[in-house]
């Protein structure tokens, strides 16, 4: 308990193993707490990998890292409770020598991380809590206390990276914990099927893999969407809300799940699967606005920790990747100055984040959160679609200039002018 360390690392999800990661390869004495009894136990995600983020960390993780699909086809749906209206995109570009974004599992893939972390020289505690940070006089955070033994254990920096609660920081008064309307919870299950019939179901040959974004009537007016991703042996499938529309709502997490599961589009894509996993989990989405105090005298925070989710593009570990990344290489950068790690000297942290697609992208977005607080986007207009998609699809006598005039005047007679005008502004404020 005595021994000090360069960095304490709070948290081994992807922010805290880039961050361990990166510091640990340069020479720093690092140790990593994780309260789960493996890294990965507790953790929960659809999963897509962005290649570039781990790239930037890890050059030649393809040779180990245990991906499951290369993603070759994004589908977008737009659902009502019998239909979709989908924007597909496939290409054979995607089948390259080192691909963009795969699919993976989160428990073998953190596992995996955390081993190449361990290689690098940090020392890594499992089945540890940290419970509170220690202060010094001058309200400079120098270290943790453990559920192990309540000692303090004492460190120059640092980095909270335990994920979107914030718990540790909150206690510690450095933030406060999300409020219910900037966390969404998801919920997701592992559908067990032979990879033949994945690859059949799915149009793909090898390790090719789609992914399935979607949005609609099957968040029931609520803020959220759904995703289907294929792995080699089983599909992920899951669904998210806002935490404060399940307050306001009757609706369970699970109740939507299985409706989504049932939905007519989706029920054949899972028949026959059997499901092996259930996970729950929350996800940051209160985006810009929602971000807090990022460092301090003695501490940086990293990952969901930070609101560091894009959920528009459905980007997370990513960001978490990223912002560990950038937190490493500012502390690096301290340490061959021999600078102390105080709050001035660590605002060179959100200096160079504001520089990254971090930030740019949040700050891109940082109105959408609000106008997803509009029930008419996941019920009215997927209705509206569908029933337009269905008009002009349909043979049946009718011409097309009529049926064009039919599907304006739906559209009008539903939401009004007034109605339509504020929806399509509040998405182009959002989107901007
Ligand atoms: P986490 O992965 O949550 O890791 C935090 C770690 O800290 C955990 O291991 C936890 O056990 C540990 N910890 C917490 N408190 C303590 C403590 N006091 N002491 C010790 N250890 C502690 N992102 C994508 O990029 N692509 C996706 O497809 C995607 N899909 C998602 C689907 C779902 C259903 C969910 C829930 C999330 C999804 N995300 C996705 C988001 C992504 O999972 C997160 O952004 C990412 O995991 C954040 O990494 P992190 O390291 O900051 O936090």
């Amino acid at each position: 308990a005595d021994e000090k360390f360069d960095a304490i690392v709070v948290g081994a999800g992807p922010s805290g193993n880039a961050c361990a990661y990166t510091l640990a390869t340069r020479g720093l004495k690092v140790l990593q707490l994780e309260r789960g009894e493996y890294p990965g136990s507790k953790n929960v995600q659809g999963a897509i990998l962005y290649a570039d983020a781990l790239e930037k960390i890890i050059p030649d993780f393809r040779e180990d890292a245990p991906l499951e699909r290369h993603i070759i086809e994004q589908r977008l749906w737009m659902m009502d409770d019998k239909s979709y209206c989908g924007a597909h995109y496939r290409s054979e570009d995607f089948n390259e020598d080192k691909p963009n974004r795969y699919t993976i599992i989160r428990a073998p893939f953190d596992k995996w991380f955390s081993r190449r972390v361990s290689e690098a020289g940090a020392l890594i505690l499992c089945e540890t809590t940290v419970t509170e940070l220690v202060r010094d006089a001058h309200d400079k955070v120098i270290g943790v206390r453990t559920d192990r033994d309540g000692a303090a254990i004492y460190a120059d920096i640092v980095v909270l990276a335990e994920g979107v609660s914030g718990l540790v920081g909150a206690r510690a008064g450095l933030r406060s914990i999300p409020k219910p309307d900037t966390v969404a919870l998801a919920v997701k299950e592992m559908h067990f099927l032979p990879r033949e019939t994945i690859e059949a179901r799915f149009n793909l040959q090898g390790d090719e893999g789609v992914v399935i974004e979607s949005a609609g009537t099957i968040t029931k007016g609520m803020a959220g969407t759904g995703f289907l991703y294929t792995n080699k042996e089983c599909i992920s499938i899951g669904i998210g809300c806002l935490i404060s529309d399940f307050t306001n709502s009757d609706q369970t997490p699970y109740g939507l799940l299985e409706a989504f599961k049932q939905h007519p589009s989706v029920k054949p894509l899972l028949a026959g699967s059997e499901v092996k996993e259930y996970a729950a989990h929350m996800i940051p989405e209160g985006g810009y606005k929602a971000i807090p105090q990022l460092f301090g005298n003695g501490w940086l925070i990293v990952g969901d920790a930070g609101q560091f989710v894009n959920a528009i593009h459905r980007e997370g570990s990513n960001l978490a990747m990223t912002t560990g990344r950038i937190a490493a290489e500012t502390i690096l950068d301290l340490k061959t100055r021999n600078a102390p790690m105080t709050a001035n000297n660590l605002a060179a942290y959100k200096t160079r984040l504001d520089e990254s697609f971090v930030m740019k992208d949040l700050k891109k977005y940082k109105n959408l959160p609000n106008a997803f607080h509009n029930k008419h986007l996941f019920t009215t207009y997927p209705q509206l679609i569908s029933k337009a998609a269905q008009t002009w699809f349909r043979v049946d006598g009718v011409d097309k200039k009529a049926k064009e005039n039919e599907i304006l005047k739906s559209f009008f007679r539903t939401r009004r002018v007034k109605g339509l005008l504020g929806d399509v502004l509040g998405m182009a404020r959002g989107w901007r």
